[in-house]
């Protein structure tokens, strides 16, 4: 063990959550240290930016906060300090111009996490910060101090306040493995149990669909599982579906899923009524396969031809009340849920109700912000918005404590 070292805050963490917390304490002046346990930081975070790097959503406040369905009331403040537009200007001080998408959602104009995490982490050893990669807090000593392992052995740490930003469960070999949760567990701090959120659904293809059709796009559509309901593009995937309108079901649907036996339902034409679609399928049939009549007839691809009859059976009802009625709500059974690491979140985590504020209970002087925290969200940019607003609110907590 080396001599014991001495913090204003200790930030254990290197995502977007840990490093906003850093900022906002280092801005202040104080001394502050990141200690992440790859040899790199943000590594969920530029995964994210893989696909599009979604940082915020441009919908109506209220619209927006309302996305966090029963932790609503809890992140509420946190967004109201830390807003989606405050978010964006912050991009920009980094040089990231944004722009918003054709469903709101709003972007970098690279799309990427890269460049923003670069300028990021130079202007936060501009401000003083110590990145300290390949750290790992393994908990506290019997005098309270934070224990941190590095490559050169243990080091004792003694803050005057510590964020954990420490993630969620979700794709674990990013680092947040949810290692964490014992060392929480044993001061008495509840953990609602992760489960995978924002992820695919199985649904038990024909080996002729899945093979054919995997990666294939279903653009628009209606989902309905239980009560829920999302419009919006889904993916065919070998196993199942994904995609933001499956994602989009929300929590309540995807633990029906998690279940096994629920049945998801698929409107192919969300926007065209009943009444229409059968008057269109009366058109005569002539000697046409009722693929190339329904492409024709109601402009069907061949993957949601294909899909009916995987809901229907292969012989589909020959009747156009029954054949109009059959797109407007193609039923599959739904087998179960892909796993955490597959998933783009995690659902579980500290529940709100072991914290006061963001602060611990029981545990001076130590907050939690970002994804460990028991919140779950669609996709659409309101993970990171939440993770980086309660990290501004750990941030200026532990300068309120110090002060
Ligand atoms: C494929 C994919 C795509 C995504 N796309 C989007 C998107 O477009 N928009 C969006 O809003 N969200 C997206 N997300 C979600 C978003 O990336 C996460 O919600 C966000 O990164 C969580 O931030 P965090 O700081 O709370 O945790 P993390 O980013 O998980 O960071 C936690 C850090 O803590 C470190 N750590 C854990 N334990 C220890 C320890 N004991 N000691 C030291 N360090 C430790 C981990 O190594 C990790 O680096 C996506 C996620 C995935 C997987």
């Amino acid at each position: 063990m080396t001599d014991e070292r001495i913090l204003d805050v200790a930030v254990i963490g290197g995502g977007p959550a840990g490093l906003m917390a850093a900022e906002t304490v280092a801005k202040a002046g104080k001394s502050v240290a990141v200690f992440e346990k790859m040899p790199t930081f943000g590594r969920k975070f530029l995964m994210a930016g893989r696909g599009g790097l979604n940082l915020t959503h441009s919908e109506d406040f209220e619209r927006f906060a309302g996305r966090y369905a029963e932790r609503s009331d809890a992140l509420r403040p946190m967004l109201e300090a830390f807003t989606p537009n405050d978010l964006v200007a912050w991009a920009q001080g980094l040089g990231q111009e944004t722009f918003v998408g054709a469903s709101g959602r709003v972007f970098p104009k690279t799309m990427k996490a890269s460049p923003l995490l670069r300028a990021w982490l130079s202007r936060l050893e501009g401000l003083g910060v110590a990145l300290e990669p390949r750290s790992t807090w393994k908990g506290w000593d019997a005098a309270g101090r934070l224990l941190i392992e590095g490559a050169d052995g243990r080091q004792a740490v003694r803050a005057r306040a510590t964020v954990l930003a420490l993630g969620g469960a979700s794709w674990p070999k990013l680092g947040s493995d949810a290692a964490w949760a014992p060392l929480l567990r044993v001061g008495g701090c509840e953990i609602a149990p992760f489960r995978p959120a924002n992820c695919g659904f199985d649904i038990g293809w024909s080996a002729f669909f899945s093979e054919r059709f995997a990666g294939e796009p279903l653009k628009n559509v209606a989902l309905g599982l239980g009560q829920a309901r999302s419009r919006g593009d889904a993916m065919v995937a070998r196993y199942g579906l994904e995609g933001g309108a499956v994602y989009a079901l929300g929590g309540a649907a995807r633990d029906a899923a998690l279940a096994g036996g629920a049945t998801l339902t698929v409107d192919l034409r969300p926007d065209i009524p009943v009444e229409t679609l059968e008057r269109r399928l009366h058109a005569p049939r002539g000697g046409q396969t009722l693929a190339n009549f329904l492409r024709k007839a109601v402009k069907l691809s061949p993957v949601e031809i294909n899909l009916l009859r995987e809901a229907h059976g292969v012989d589909l009802p020959p009747a156009p009340a029954a054949l109009a009625e059959a797109i407007k709500a193609a039923p599959l059974g739904v087998t179960g849920v892909q796993p955490l690491d597959r998933a783009v979140s995690a659902a579980g985590g500290v529940r709100f109700e072991s914290l006061d504020g963001l602060f611990l209970k029981g545990r001076q002087n130590v907050l939690l912000a970002g994804e460990m925290l028991d919140w779950e969200a669609p996709t659409g940019g309101y993970l990171l918005q939440a993770c980086f607003a309660t990290g501004v609110a750990a941030g200026q907590a532990a300068l309120g404590r110090l002060s």
